[in-house]
């Protein structure tokens, strides 16, 4: 059993300060509180898979700065793989600045960074690695170019390809062609869909359309009413587990990398869905992103 999982995708270092309000357009607020909390769709869901017990690399790109250094350290005691987590001499790392108020409600700005400069020749410098992984797994958070160009380096040499289409984004048909699998939540279903999800036929309805644009396998998640699976002809609903919700971030990121692990390790769909509930019913009962991801005991016991 390798286990090995290649993920392409984000890194970004989120800066959150909680406050009472949000500021105004021009105006200054004093007495926020301030955190600092790793980030971005890639790296959480590569830190997710190698906890959970993946045999992960990752390959992303990063400034030369602090915040890109710390990351890839962060990922090594991850006992991730970070020869290919490159670093941009001329852009900056990636960041996130969030604005949270007492309410919950939020304002996000993020600057893409080095993130927007992962070409489709560092795809190329790291092509033995994408060819050798039993699974790729990207998000929508890097260049379309790349995303596709390392879709089909990876099915060129047999190897499945799982999207996760976050943030929802037009997708080309040759892409979806290239995928083993398809995760999306609600919204990006609706979005790559172009049908509205009110029910359950409404969703397999969804999954329908994704597969006839080439896709093998959909999998949707459906928040606390868990996910549901249409593996090439055949439809199934997997309940979610009962938990007390205390902050969802991350949940969508924790399920895509439990997928990858239990598939990797030869387990059929619906046992990787099953495995991948479990695992975000924890996420989601713990605040933050990467420090409420769940490790591989935790998930078993
Ligand atoms: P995203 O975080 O991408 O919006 P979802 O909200 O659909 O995605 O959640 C992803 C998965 O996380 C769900 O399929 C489910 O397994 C789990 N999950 C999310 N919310 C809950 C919840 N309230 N209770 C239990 N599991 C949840």
């Amino acid at each position: 059993m390798s286990r090995k999982i290649v993920v392409i995708g984000s890194c970004n270092t989120d800066m959150v300060i909680n406050m009472e309000r949000l500021p105004l357009p021009g105006e200054t607020l004093l007495g926020g509180k301030f955190f600092m909390n790793p980030g971005g769709k890639g790296a959480n869901q590569a830190v997710a898979a190698a906890r959970l017990g993946g045999k992960v690399t990752f390959i992303a790109k990063v400034g030369n700065d602090p915040f890109g250094i710390r990351s890839i350290d962060q990922y090594k005691a991850e006992g991730i793989g970070t020869k290919h987590v490159l670093i941009d001499k001329e852009q900056p790392s990636g960041v996130a600045l969030i604005l949270v108020d007492a309410y919950g409600e939020n304002s996000i700005a993020v600057a893409s960074g080095a993130n927007a400069h992962l070409l489709p020749a560092d795809i190329d410098h790291a092509q033995k690695t994408v060819e050798e992984g039993d699974i790729l797994l990207m998000q929508l958070e890097t260049p379309m170019e790349t995303i596709e160009h390392a879709a089909l380096m990876a099915k060129q040499a047999g190897r499945k390809v799982i999207l996760n289409p976050a943030p929802a984004h037009p997708l080309p048909e040759s892409l979806l062609r290239c995928l083993y699998m398809l995760i999306a939540n609600e919204t990006e279903a609706e979005y790559i869909s172009g049908t509205q999800i009110t029910d359950m036929d409404s969703v397999a309805r969804a999954a329908d359309i994704i597969c006839n644009k080439g896709v093998e396998n959909v999998v949707i998640t459906l928040g606390a009413k868990g996910a549901f699976i249409k593996e090439k002809a055949t439809y199934h609903q997997v309940p979610a587990l009962k938990v007390k919700a205390v902050d969802a971030t991350a949940a969508g990121d924790t399920f895509c990398g439990a997928v990858c692990v239990a598939l990797a390790e030869g387990k059929g769909i619906t046992e990787a869905v099953e495995f991948a509930n479990r695992a975000a019913a924890i996420t989601v009962t713990r605040m933050g992103a990467q420090s409420s991801l769940p490790y591989r005991r935790e998930v078993e016991c």
